[in-house]
């Protein structure tokens, strides 16, 4: 295990504990650790134990799935296949069609073939480094995702490709639970996936999930969404980076264009919609695209809401969660908040 990583990893949205009565008791709660996070599962009714076996078993068998790193599984055995035609299951089948539906979607700022170059810079061992450029350069030549195959349950990956569900597998994975949980009766439920947040109608008392945005420059948050029944996905230069020798600091969030971390004027991004994998890869695009193809983005589809917060320490959050939304009030006169408008 990673611990540093870990540490880092955990608290991109915050879940905000209320006073103490709505904290279920412990038996209602199950944390597990998978796609290299932990990821917490909280049901309040239905048939509560079946419900949280059932989270455990499909957070843990879809790690198996989509880890690149072991052996056997289905990106493993897609990544070393050589150019082969590879069988995998539905899931990991349908998850990379949809990354490559993202990448359509988002211009290429979402890339699931960027693996080699998020390699490159450590960012998967944590043994970073700042590649020269004409490696970076030589990598990016063997990406893009739509030089991927899907047919059926058989993928194919051009030889000196490799591809990584790391900026989708965990809000897939927020729909994959959410579904048992329902099937098993819940219709109240909050899972807390390494930060993605996703929800099941309201809190036991009827009243909305409180959500907390975490502020990108500190261990904090900086407001609090309510909502019931979404996904609240955070993406930030925060997570995961290294100071460099050259003191510049270096994120995990890198631009497909040049193969280095996104500078786009953005400190974090979060989308938040029904669908947990949309929202996962939203954060992560929205992050690349920067304010303006970030609001293009969003004036393109109706399937999401966003709050970005700027370098410039402005917060940029759309009209449909804008009234769900309440800034800290140590960040009022400090951030200013501009509600974008269709
Ligand atoms: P996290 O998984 O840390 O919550 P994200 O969902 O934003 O964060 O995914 C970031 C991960 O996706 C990185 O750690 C890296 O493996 C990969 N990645 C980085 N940049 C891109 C990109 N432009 N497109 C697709 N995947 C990316
Ligand atoms: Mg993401």
């Amino acid at each position: 295990m990673r611990w540093p990583l870990i540490a880092a990893a955990v608290g991109t949205a915050l879940v905000l504990g209320g006073c103490g009565k709505n904290i279920p008791p412990e038996s209602n709660s199950r944390s597990v650790f998978a796609m290299d996070t932990y990821m917490t599962v909280t049901v309040n009714d239905g048939r509560i134990g079946d419900a949280l076996n059932g989270a455990e078993t499909e957070l843990k068998r879809l790690d198996g799935l989509w880890s690149v790193t072991t052996e056997g599984s289905d990106m493993y055995r897609l990544d070393n296949a050589g150019g082969a035609p590879t069988e995998v299951s539905p899931e990991t089948a349908e998850l990379i069609a949809f990354g490559q539906e993202m990448y359509d979607l988002t211009d290429g700022a979402l890339d699931i073939t960027l693996y080699p170059v998020v390699r490159e810079w450590g960012f998967t061992t944590g043994e970073y480094k700042i590649p020269d450029q004409a490696a970076i350069d030589g990598l990016l030549k063997n990406t893009g995702a739509d030089r991927i195959t899907v047919s059926g349950n058989t993928v194919t990956l051009p030889q000196g490709m490799s591809a990584d569900l790391g900026s989708l597998g965990k809000g897939a994975a927020g729909d994959a639970v959410t579904a048992i949980l329902k099937k098993n009766g819940v219709t109240s439920a909050l899972l807390d996936l390494g930060g993605n947040v996703q929800v099941i109608g309201a809190k036991p008392d009827g009243s909305p999930w409180r959500i907390g945005l975490r502020d990108p420059w500190s261990e904090g948050s900086l407001g609090r969404l309510e909502l019931t029944d979404c996904a609240v996905v955070t993406s930030g230069g925060y997570e995961r980076f290294f100071v460099g020798e050259d003191g510049v600091t270096y994120w995990h969030i890198l631009d497909p264009e040049t193969g280095c971390p996104a500078r786009s004027g953005i400190a974090s991004a979060t989308a938040v919609g029904k669908e947990g994998r949309l929202c996962d890869g939203l954060s992560t695009s929205l992050f690349v695209l920067g304010e303006e193809g970030a609001e293009e983005l969003w004036r393109s589809m109706d399937s999401f809401d966003m709050i970005l917060v700027t370098d410039d320490r402005r917060l940029i959050i759309t009209e449909g969660i804008a009234d769900s939304f309440t800034l800290g009030e140590s960040y009022e006169g400090v951030i200013k908040t501009e509600v974008l408008r269709r």
